[in-house]
């Protein structure tokens, strides 16, 4: 952890004039915690691993000073020819997130009179296109791991060049579901780079893996869940009922948007079928579908122009959507830290959020386990007009108690029938 006494404003963090103004446009009039801690560290060349809330501010961390740093350097004769070289590279588990990332990084630099060119790549997209946009490099390139080796085999892009990497959802890339790529990349970029590693969650698991990349990190741990900003409930329902208490509790509470979570693909057109039938209207947003509808959905629901989002976790992951009032676990997800990743796209950049979880007989254990792993408690509620029936012998499994603090409360009762994963990798899948 680091001690360093944290400045209150942003020329305090010693950024130079063209952020300054950008940022005083941007109408931030501070830094966020993570942005105070880390900025002058990353500044000075430190490796850092940084385990900060989702929505605190993460991308202008690493972006900001990485624009700074690689002003700095520009020199005239490269500007107009980099070669295929990229500098600063960041890793990102899905598309979305890729889009998302290049975007606030031009923002940040629109004072730089296109000195910086920022380029993102990810799959789903002609490849042609990204092939043409990274002729002559790229200062900074945004990426999901498999695009990016793809580009480099057809000689778009080199990484022999790389000064900078950033892991953006680091738990996520340092998993099995990316682990061959991730090796195949590294071992493409120079040794001798600073590394950046951030994540809302790092999981044990991960923390042994970050000290082969990381040289001397300075490391920054904030808190994972903010209670004063984000409220967390969990509603016991009936097997069966889930549905009709989702949509109860949409039209009662008239959310301006929802997002809503499900497991599988095909469970949300199910879903968003049984809600049309309640007069429900609601945009679906998963792997399976193209890239181009992926995006309209993300911009509909970014707008405000789609109200009730469906989705699987590709939306987790450190997607931006400006005050969205709430989060809704439908589907408990299989891994606790998709838990935390999940409801943090409410009660983002200090807004007041909301997240509910309802959870059925059968859910009631894995979802002690999602507050053990997450160190937090919270109190089973009914629905009015919905209420659960009694916990049955069969359903109470291991919540022996389930209005008990969940550490230090005596012996649980073995499950039976029902086996929960709770090795961390088990939630992550390929990215989408
Ligand atoms: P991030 O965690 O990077 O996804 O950022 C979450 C949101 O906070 C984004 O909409 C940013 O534009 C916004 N944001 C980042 N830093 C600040 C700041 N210092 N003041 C106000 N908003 C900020």
């Amino acid at each position: 952890m680091t001690s360093v006494t944290t400045p209150a404003t942003f020329t305090e963090l010693g950024l130079i004039t063209p952020l300054l103004a950008r940022l005083a446009e941007l109408k931030y009039q501070q830094p966020t915690p993570i942005q105070a801690q880390a900025i002058p560290s990353v500044l000075a060349g430190r490796d850092l691993i940084a385990g900060a809330n989702t929505g605190s501010g993460k991308t202008a961390t690493f972006a900001l000073p990485m624009l700074q740093k690689l002003r700095a350097n520009i020199s005239s004769s490269s500007k107009s020819n980099k070669g295929n070289f990229v500098t600063g590279l960041i890793l990102v588990p899905t598309r979305e997130l890729a889009k998302q990332v290049a975007d606030s990084i031009k923002s940040y630099a629109v004072h730089f009179n296109g000195e910086i060119k920022t380029v993102a790549v990810f799959g789903g997209v002609s490849v042609n296109k990204q092939m043409l946009t990274l002729r002559g490099g790229s200062d900074i390139l945004v990426a999901t791991p498999g695009r990016l080796l793809d580009l480099i085999s057809s000689n778009a892009i080199k990484l022999d060049r790389v000064n900078t990497l950033v892991l953006d959802e680091a738990d996520r890339m340092l998993s099995l579901g990316f682990a061959e790529e991730l090796t195949a990349l590294l071992a493409l970029m120079p040794t001798k780079k600073q590394t950046l590693l951030f994540s809302a969650t790092f999981p044990e698991q991960v923390k042994s893996l970050t000290q082969e990349l990381l040289n001397n990190p300075i490391e920054i741990q904030l808190q994972s869940a903010d209670a004063s900003t984000l409220v967390q409930r969990v509603f016991t329902v009936n097997k069966g009922e889930k549905t009709a208490v989702l949509a109860h509790l949409i039209k009662e509470n008239q959310w301006r948007q929802a997002l809503i979570f499900v497991n599988a693909k095909h469970h949300s057109e199910h879903l968003a079928e049984k809600l049309a039938k309640r007069g429900i209207t609601a945009a679906v947003f998963h792997g399976d579908k193209g890239q181009s509808e992926r995006s309209r959905v993300l911009y509909g629901f970014k707008a405000g122009d789609i109200e009730v989002l469906i989705a699987t976790d590709i939306a987790a992951r450190g997607l931006d959507i400006e005050k969205l009032p709430v989060v809704i676990n439908f589907n408990l997800p299989r891994s606790p830290s998709d838990y935390m990743h999940r409801i943090g796209r409410s009660g983002r950049a200090g807004e007041v959020g909301l997240a509910i979880s309802l959870i059925d007989h059968e859910d009631y254990h894995h979802f002690t386990v999602i507050e053990k792993k997450n160190k937090i408690w919270l109190e089973r509620e009914q629905v009015e007009g919905f209420e659960a029936d009694e916990i049955s012998d069969n359903s109470i499994l291991a919540t022996e108690k389930p209005m008990a603090k969940p550490e230090g409360t005596g012996k649980k009762k073995r499950k039976k029938k029902m086996t929960v994963n709770a090795d961390i990798w088990s939630g992550y899948s390929k990215p989408e």
